[in-house]
C-alpha cells in the first residue's frame, strides 16, 4: 500500500530480539505461477471423472507439485523431457494442462494428434509468450536468435521451438558459451566444430558462416539480468569489431533483456538484501528452479547461503540440509546459526515458492529462540509503522 508502483526494493526487517530476519521486498509467487495453479485447480473442478494430466511440473516447486498429485493430477513427463506416460496412453477425452513455461510446437502437435484440446487449459505465462513474440519479430527482420537460457529447461526448449519455427536459433547457457559462439563470428574457430559445440542447440539448417552475421539476443525469463546484459553487450561489441560501428544495426538487433517483471523485481530486491549486515542467508525454493538458483547465486556474493526446499531441512539449531547449486548435490552443514547475541538472517524465496513455506522457516528458527519477542507482537508493530 505504501508502495503502489512496487518501486521500493528496501528489505523489511522482522526483529525478534535475539534473531532478526531481513525479508526481500519482493519474493514468492509471481503472476504466471498463481495463474497456472488457479487454472489447474479449475481443470480438476470442471472435469470430475475425467483424467487430468499435467504435461510436466507445473512450476519447479515440489510442495505445489505434490499437492496437485494428491488431488489426482498425473504428470506426463519429467522436467528434462523423460516420459512417464507414453503418448499412446493419452486419449481424446483426457485433459492436458500446459504448464506456465509453455511447451514446444512439436509436443502441442503430438497432443493434437491424440485428440487433446491443447488450448483448453493452457497456462503458458504471458511473459513467456512475450519472448516468443520478440523472437518472431527478430526472425522476421532476418536476425538469428541467440537464446540465453538453460538448454534443458522446459521454458528454453519451448522458446527455442517457437523461435526456430520462424528463423535460425541457437542456445547459449552463459557468457563463456557466448564467447565460444563469438569465435565462429570472428572466424577463429573452424565452422565444422560448431555442430558438436552446440549439438542439439541449433535450429535445422544452421550454417555458422552464414547465420551468425546478423544476431539478436533474447533470454529465458528467469536468467540473471546482468548476465544477459553482458552477453548482449559482448555480441554488440563483437559486431562493431567485425563489421564497424557504422554497420552495427545491420548485424545486431538491440533488444533489451526479456526477463519478466517478477524475475526483475526479485533480483532487484535481492541486490538490496546484499547490503544488509546479515550473518547468513536462507533461500527457499525448488532445487530445479532457475530463478531461485539465481537468487542463491546473488546471495552467495555476500553471505554464507543455504538453499532449502522447506523448513524440514533445518534439522536442529546447528544442522541444516541444503543444496549446493555448483555441485548440484545436497549437503549437510553444521553450526549454520552463529552463537552471538543477535543473529541476522536474510530470508527470501523464488517465484515458484508459496509464501507459507517462508513463514514456516521463520517459525522453525524462532522455535530455537524461546526468549524471542512473540510473532504477533512483531507483526503488529510492523503494521503500525
Ligand atoms: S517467473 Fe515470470 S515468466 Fe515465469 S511464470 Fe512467473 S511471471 Fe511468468
Amino acid at each position: 500500500m505504501r508502495d503502489p508502483r512496487k518501486q521500493d526494493f528496501t528489505p523489511s526487517c522482522l526483529d525478534f530480539g535475539p534473531v532478526a530476519f531481513y525479508l526481500a521486498r519482493h519474493f514468492g509467487f509471481c503472476y504466471g505461477v498463481e495463474n497456472a495453479i488457479e487454472i489447474s485447480y479449475r481443470a480438476l473442478d470442471e472435469n470430475p471423472g475425467r483424467r487430468v494430466f499435467l504435461l510436466s511440473q507445473m512450476i519447479h516447486n515440489p510442495e505445489v507439485n505434490n499437492d496437485l498429485r494428491n488431488r489426482g493430477i498425473k504428470f506426463i513427463m519429467d522436467t528434462d523431457g523423460t516420459q512417464f506416460i507414453p503418448w499412446e496412453e493419452i486419449l481424446p477425452d483426457d485433459i492436458v494442462i500446459i504448464p506456465a513455461f509453455g511447451t514446444t510446437l512439436e509436443i502441442e502437435e503430438r497432443l493434437r494428434q491424440r485428440g487433446v484440446q491443447v488450448e483448453q487449459y493452457n497456462t503458458t505465462c504471458p511473459f513467456v509468450e512475450k519472448v516468443w513474440n520478440r523472437s518472431e519479430k527478430l526472425a522476421d527482420a532476418g536476425y538469428t536468435i541467440i537464446i540465453h537460457g538453460r538448454p534443458r529447461h522446459e521454458e528454453t526448449r519451448a522458446t527455442f521451438s517457437h523461435s526456430a519455427s520462424h528463423g535460425q536459433s541457437v542456445i547459449v547457457r552463459d557468457l563463456t558459451e557466448a564467447k565460444r559462439l563469438g569465435e565462429y563470428i570472428t572466424g577463429q574457430r573452424p565452422y565444422h566444430e560448431f555442430y558438436t559445440d552446440f549439438a542439439q542447440r541449433y535450429s535445422e539448417g544452421f550454417q555458422p558462416e552464414k547465420h551468425l552475421q546478423r544476431v539478436g539476443v533474447v533470454n529465458q525469463t528467469t536468467m540473471l539480468a546482468t548476465e544477459t546484459q553482458e552477453i548482449a553487450t559482448y555480441f554488440r561489441e563483437l559486431m562493431i569489431k567485425v563489421y564497424g560501428a557504422e554497420n552495427l544495426r545491420e548485424h545486431f538487433a538491440d533488444t533489451r533483456d526479456t526477463l519478466c517483471y517478477a524475475t526483475n523485481d526479485n533480483q532487484e530486491a535481492t541486490y538490496r538484501l546484499l547490503e544488509t549486515p546479515a550473518d547468513l542467508a536462507i533461500v527457499v525454493g525448488g532445487y530445479n528452479s532457475s530463478n531461485t538458483s539465481h537468487i542463491v547465486e546473488l546471495c552467495e556474493r555476500a553471505f554464507n547461503t543455504y538453499f532449502i526446499e522447506s523448513e524440514r531441512e533445518i534439522a536442529s539449531p546447528s544442522e541444516i540440509h541444503h543444496f549446493n547449486i555448483h555441485t548440484r548435490e545436497r549437503q549437510v552443514s553444521t553450526g549454520f546459526l552463529p552463537q552471538k547475541e543477535k543473529v541476522r538472517i536474510v530470508l527470501t524465496s523464488g517465484a515458484s515458492c508459496p509464501d507459507t513455506l517462508v513463514d514456516r522457516v521463520i517459525l522453525k528458527i524462532l522455535s530455537y529462540y524461546p526468549e524471542a519477542t512473540p510473532l504477533a507482537e512483531v507483526m503488529q508493530e510492523m503494521e503500525t509503522t
